[in-house]
């Protein structure tokens, strides 16, 4: 599958792809259907007759089933077509650095930017595989076009050897993942699976089935406008209570401050005027409990601010974002258990981790997808300076094999 998946990766990355969160088309950009086109076509081609784009503009495909066995669970692979809009995803030319034998990686269309090993010890791992970046100039689209490519190759391998026997699996790219719309307009009914697994991971061998439970909180402080003349005694400007409440604000308890599984208080937004502010805030932790511990604390600020404007109200307004999506993987262990076992027979160290964010598959996890998410081989998301190695996306499609045999396998 080596040369497929490469290929099929060099041939998708140079399609610019870029979600666009101030659009409020679906997609939010009409050039995400140009990949769109092209991989369905070339799923025709492998010989994937129901392959199709819908009107949302995602892909949805099935490998029928070869076995005779009828107890063998219908399974989703997903990874989405879009690019970050943090930059430039226009003209991207990939390079290769072939037989990887060390030391920074300067490219070639802007001498500033540097791979560094200091800033990417995975490198180290990398000696003698074939690297691809962009030019410097454009990110280079690894996130997420490594899945796809990875989850086209397994497709077409599949196809192309009956003898391995596996039951139906449905693939689907989607849109807009980046601008966190990557599932709003996904039918599951239609999608027909019992579970999924995203191809939008990191580090070859990496499985994730954590991510951060997340809310929202808008403080709305209303205080007390009077002629600066006339004050004294009477102003309660609503600028000051938010200035106060933000510098009462847990000082290890931010995202600079924390790492691994320790969660945060975060203000986005504040704007006001005397009589009137809004602070934003958004609260990460793995568990629900310590959300609302968080939002708890919160709170009391809040209250204990207020004291000291008696003329002055709130209100404190808690908006629910995404849930760890453990809490459903844990109810169906053998998704990501068999996963790990395919990590294992594709060859390497399976590692399981959390995200410190949500991915689409936190929300397909609880809109009844549980959904954990599998290494797609690529680094430094979203920049300049983002490579993959062809071994790597070689291993991830190994993997979605693995995982297809193993669940035919034991059913
Ligand atoms: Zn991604």
């Amino acid at each position: 599958m080596a040369a497929s998946v490469t290929d099929r990766f060099l041939r998708y990355v140079v399609i610019d792809t870029q979600s666009d969160a101030q659009s409020p088309t679906q997609p939010s950009t009409e050039k995400q259907k140009n990949l769109g086109r092209l991989l369905v076509e070339e799923l025709l081609e492998i010989g994937i007759s129901d392959a199709h784009l819908d009107e949302h503009g995602y892909i949805y495909a099935t490998i029928p089933s070869n076995t005779p066995k009828n107890n063998v669970p219908v399974i989703c692979f997903c990874a989405h077509m879009d690019t970050a809009p943090d930059f430039s995803g226009t003209n991207v030319k990939p390079q290769v650095v072939r037989n990887y034998q060390g030391g920074d990686i300067r490219l070639p269309g802007d001498p500033a930017q540097v791979i560094r090993v200091a800033d990417q010890p995975v490198l180290k791992d990398l000696i003698g595989h074939d690297i691809v970046t962009s030019d410097g100039t454009t990110l280079l689209g690894a996130d997420d076009k490594a899945g796809i490519a990875e989850i086209m190759a397994a497709a077409e391998f599949l196809i192309n050897n009956p003898d391995i026997r596996h039951g139906t699996i449905r693939i689907l790219f989607t849109v807009d993942e980046e601008i966190g719309r990557g599932v709003d307009k996904v039918d599951l009914k239609k999608l027909g699976a019992d579970f999924g697994y995203t191809m939008d991971g990191e580090t070859a061998g990496t499985i994730e089935d954590e991510t951060f439970s997340a809310d929202a909180v808008e403080i709305a402080i209303k205080g007390v406008a009077i002629h600066p003349g006339f004050a004294y005694g009477k102003m309660e400007n609503a600028i000051r209570i938010a200035g106060d409440i933000i510098a009462r604000l847990p000082k290890d308890m931010a995202p600079e401050t924390t790492k691994g599984r320790d969660g945060f208080i975060h203000p986005t937004g504040v704007s006001g005027v005397m009589e009137k502010a809004n602070l934003s805030f958004i609260i990460r932790d793995f568990t629900e409990e310590g959300l609302k511990t968080k939002e708890a604390l919160l709170e009391s600020i809040t209250q204990e601010v207020m004291k000291n404007y008696p003329g002055s109200g709130y209100t404190f307004t808690v908006k629910e974002q995404y849930r760890n999506m453990k809490v459903v993987l844990d109810k169906n262990p053998e998704i990501v258990e068999y996963a790990v076992e395919a990590i294992r027979r594709a060859g390497m160290d399976p590692v399981r981790g959390s995200i410190r964010g949500g991915t689409d598959g936190s929300r397909l996890s609880f809109m009844g997808l549980p959904c954990p998410n599998i290494f797609a081989g690529g680094h430094a998301f979203h920049s300049p300076l983002e490579f993959v190695s062809s071994q790597d996306m070689d291993k991830a499609a190994t993997t979605i094999v693995e995982l297809a045999k193993l669940w035919e396998e034991r059913a």
